[in-house]
């Protein structure tokens, strides 16, 4: 007899479904604003970041620490009731820095404030050391003519800007990247590089830098802003400024990486996924509070929250938790986020959306949505929503959406970007310096909110992402 009564259950389903519905069920709105009001007093986020950076601390990619964070994260996740929770590990070569030093060794000897950057090669034991030639810029060393620097330690003082959104950072980071490279072809043995940075303290930022055949060609350091400026000083009063560098760094060739994942499983739509990215890894100076366990207790927490709505969203919430973004080459893109691409190229429809926290804990103050999605109703619906945690619509393009989610946004998934006040993000970024101290526990729950409502909302419909994208009139 269960088939029939099975029949009649839904014809009577049927029957009051609308008004059933609107009567036991809030819309997505509503669910939004509630999340998102609960969102500024949830205290996960705030235990996520405090708890792994005091736990694990440092977390350069491919080492143990990376491992002991992707299996804390995991078990974190299934502890906060997160379906699916799993470690994708994937191979890679880690960095590992060693013993350091740089210094100025005439005309007045002196130690500099300084680290190698990641990827660069150890010198010979007892150092390298040439006389320092300065460029303002990257493109006035490549401008340098060929076998010019050969001997010399060349340097780029740019002096990076301060920008409430990073953009200072956008242009300033090619010489890190490309510095030691272009050096080398000009015959420096060594590369130095005034950091990316904006504190004006006495830390020096460290940061990857490119490999050119597999290798980095030249030992290459980052000096703090003081210490660039005590060189500067040196050589504008006339002085030969003579350097040298050593360091015991070494690459591991056989190391592992991972990428950590967990699900708020949807309903009727649970194949439609919305990606919620972050990354595990940091530089080893630092607890990489900022950057980036910042993001990851963002992300999930926003994605936790989705559990105390009254019905389940009707897409799947999927918290990625991304390794080795800090190493990543821009010739040898993203690892973890092309790594998390690769296994799922077939399914790569069925993202219809993504999006990363990887810019600290600064309040959000503007949403950049998929082109076409913020003069829908969607978008209208978030506006409102966003309204009263101080969140406005962006007229910029969300770009690559961040840097893991890339390798998906160039695969066609629409992005989001929720833009950060990062005014005080480079004072700290990848120096010993990004510690949990430097986390505002009010900003860092306001960036749940804002994350919670924009992942609910998405998660709670059916909107075509790429559709609105294919109607809307092109911005380029
Ligand atoms: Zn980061």
């Amino acid at each position: 007899m269960k088939a029939p009564s099975i029949v009649f259950a839904s014809c009577v389903l049927a029957l009051l479904g609308p008004l059933a519905h609107s009567a036991a069920q809030p819309s997505a709105e509503t669910i939004a604003a509630t999340l998102r009001d609960k969102a500024l007093h949830d205290p996960v986020a705030w235990d996520f970041v405090s708890e792994l950076t005091t736990r694990i601390g440092p977390r350069p990619a491919g080492s143990a620490a990376e491992r002991a964070a992707a299996e804390w994260s995991a078990r974190k996740l299934e502890a906060l009731g997160f379906e699916n929770v799993h470690i994708e590990s994937f191979p890679m070569t880690a960095w590992v820095r060693g013993a350091e030093r740089a210094e100025i060794v005439a005309p007045s000897p002196q130690p500099l404030s300084a680290v190698s950057l990641g990827g660069a090669p150890a010198t010979a034991p007892g150092g390298v050391e040439g006389e320092v030639v300065l460029f303002s810029t990257l493109d006035e060393l490549m401008a340098a003519a060929p076998g010019s620097l050969a001997g010399k330690i060349a340097m780029v003082t740019f002096h990076m800007p301060r920008t409430q959104d990073g953009s200072g950072y956008g242009t300033a980071v090619l010489a890190r990247s490309g510095g030691p490279a272009e050096a080398a072809k000009r015959g420096a043995v060594g590369f130095l590089l005034r950091s990316l940075a904006t504190g004006g303290h006495r830390f020096p930022h460290a940061g990857a830098t490119r490999y050119v055949d597999g290798r980095v060609p030249i030992p290459a350091f980052a000096v703090s802003e003081p210490d660039a400026d005590q060189i500067e000083r040196l050589t504008g009063l006339g002085e030969k400024v003579r350097v040298r560098l050593t360091s015991a760094a070494t690459l591991v060739p056989n190391a592992t990486s991972y990428n950590v994942i967990g699900e708020i499983r949807g309903t009727d739509r649970a194949s439609e996924v919305i990606v919620l990215g972050a990354h595990l890894d940091s530089w080893d100076t630092g607890t990489g509070a900022i950057d980036d366990a910042a993001g990851c207790a963002i992300v999930t927490a926003a994605a936790r929250l989705a559990k105390e709505a009254p019905r389940k969203p009707q897409r799947t919430l999927r918290v990625v938790l991304y390794g080795s973004e800090e190493v990543s080459q821009p010739s040898d893109t993203l690892l973890g986020g092309r790594t998390y691409l690769e296994k799922r190229k077939a399914e790569i429809g069925s993202h219809v959306l993504a999006g990363e926290s990887d810019f600290g804990a600064g309040r959000v103050y503007s949403v950049s949505l998929p082109a076409g999605a913020a003069n829908s109703a969607f978008g209208r619906t978030l506006q409102r929503l966003m309204a009263p945690i101080g969140v406005i619509s962006s007229s910029q393009p969300p770009g690559n959406g961040g840097a893991d989610v890339a390798p998906l946004a160039a695969a066609g998934v629409p992005v989001f970007l929720l833009n950060q006040d990062g005014t005080h993000y480079f004072d700290y970024h990848h120096t010993a310096d990004d510690t949990l101290d430097k986390v505002n526990p009010e900003e860092l729950a306001q960036n749940v909110a804002a994350w919670v409502t924009l992942a609910w909302l998405a998660a709670d419909s059916d909107v075509d992402f790429r559709a609105l994208a294919g109607a809307a009139p092109s911005t380029r």
